[in-house]
């Protein structure tokens, strides 16, 4: 059965307890509760049942008898990987509507994809996204393999996504397991492996859930459970229809669960952007190197991002040295959390001359055209940090017109 058919009945699945499903399940936790040596079993036909009712209407889902486009749950499930729904909505209809398919995105310059991929973050994802749809029209003839094996060949598709498009877009006996599921699974079985060592666990606990038929809609279902009445905070649990069968539920204890390791503590890094302005209003910028972090994405020109970093030094790395005077210390920081490290940037700002022709590797682009290039969260921090000292009249001024004022304040 196919994702479009999830209006109708979970015939195949009556509600109640499956025999077989999974004999292993008292084993990972012990028990379902504390104290009572009761084995959960939450039925997928209540989950499903629940589904129908209250399934999450999102664009890249397939309605009614429709089938679900491989293309649409792909471009989705790697937009939504650390992003919010509402986030990706914009992103998602954008890039639908300027690459309808795989062929037309694996035919788009990787610098258009970055563009509009800008501001959503983790860029990484928009490079292997381009990537993905070039090998699948170089080894698949622009169509999606079926099996998650041969799914996560592809650049950018691991497990998770793998899993999705296969049980999703072909209706194959996967199962997904996000950060949702995780908590969802950790929770009915009170798993007290700490994350990320419980993964393995918790993977073949949703295993063994998953339904044979209707495996794509039990996959958005445990999806939506979890973003939507098992969250992280305060579970609805009331509403669950897993409510009879939770054992963190009967030990009353959900926000316990997943257990986690403490974090290990990211060591700040810190580093000075420079801001430089041309009477045109053109702004100084360059491309990051194309491997690494934020690869080939545009940036203002900025010191390295080190725990040692100097500010007393950050002038000596500036770019156009001969205006060094010129700059200016714009009040502030910028803080940025990366996946793996905070960032913490200092801005200078400068106005040089309309004759400055930009340092090798860099070039002017229009402030009001900023929004077209692949300029990352970070980047438009700093340029939003220094665009309002732009109201200050001492950046706007040329460095020739404060000049002539100092000179003017000199002969009064
Ligand atoms: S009963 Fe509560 S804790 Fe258990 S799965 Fe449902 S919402 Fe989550």
């Amino acid at each position: 059965m196919r994702l479009g058919d999830s209006r109708s009945p979970p015939s195949g699945l009556a509600p109640k307890r499956r025999e077989s499903a999974s004999p292993t399940r008292g084993e990972a936790t012990g028990v379902c509760g504390t104290t009572e040596p009761t084995i959960c079993d939450p039925d997928p036909a209540l989950l499903l049942a629940w589904y129908d009712r209250h399934r999450r209407k999102l664009p890249w889902r397939a309605r009614g008898s429709e089938r679900a486009d491989p293309y649409r749950v792909w471009l989705s499930e790697i937009m939504l990987q650390q992003t919010r729904v509402n986030a990706v909505l914009p992103y998602y209809a954008k890039f639908l509507a300027r690459w309808p398919s795989v062929g037309a995105l694996a035919a788009a310059p990787l610098e258009e994809v970055l563009k509009v991929w800008a501001g959503l973050g983790y860029y990484a994802r928009a490079r292997n996204l381009h990537a993905c749809a070039r090998a699948l029209i170089e080894r698949h003839g622009g169509e999606f393999p079926h099996e998650e094996s041969e799914l996560q060949t592809l650049p950018g598709i691991g497990a998770y996504t793998a899993a999705a498009i296969a049980a999703i877009a072909f209706g194959r006996r996967a199962t997904p397991v996000d950060g949702n599921v995780e908590r969802v699974i950790a929770r009915l079985f009170r798993v007290e492996t700490r994350l990320p060592a419980a993964k393995d666990e918790i993977r073949r606990l949703a295993r063994t859930l998953t339904p044979d038929i209707r495996p794509g809609d039990f996959a958005q279902a445990m999806m939506d459970l979890g973003a939507t009445i098992c969250t992280p905070v305060s579970p609805g649990c009331a509403l669950c229809p897993w409510m009879a069968d939770c054992g963190a539920r009967a030990a009353g204890d959900p926000q316990d669960f997943p257990r986690r390791e403490a974090k290990r503590v990211t060591k700040l890094r810190r580093g000075a952007a420079f801001f430089v302005l041309r009477p045109d209003r053109g702004i100084l910028v360059r491309a990051r190197p194309a491997r690494g972090l934020l690869g080939g994405m545009t940036e203002l020109p900025t010191t390295e991002w080190s725990e040692d970093f100097e500010e007393s030094r950050a002038l000596l790395e500036a770019p156009l040295s001969s205006s060094r005077k010129c700059w200016r210390r714009v009040p502030g920081l910028v803080m940025h959390v990366f996946t793996h490290f905070p960032l913490e940037l200092v801005v200078y700002a400068t106005q040089v001359r309309l004759d400055t022709p930009p340092p090798p590797g860099m070039r002017f682009v229009p402030l009001d055209r900023l929004h077209e290039e692949a300029l990352p969260n970070v980047m438009r921090k700093v340029v939003a940090l220094a665009a309002r000292e732009l109201g200050n009249a001492a950046l706007s001024a040329s460095p020739s017109r404060r000049a002539a004022l100092r000179a003017r304040r000199r002969s009064e």
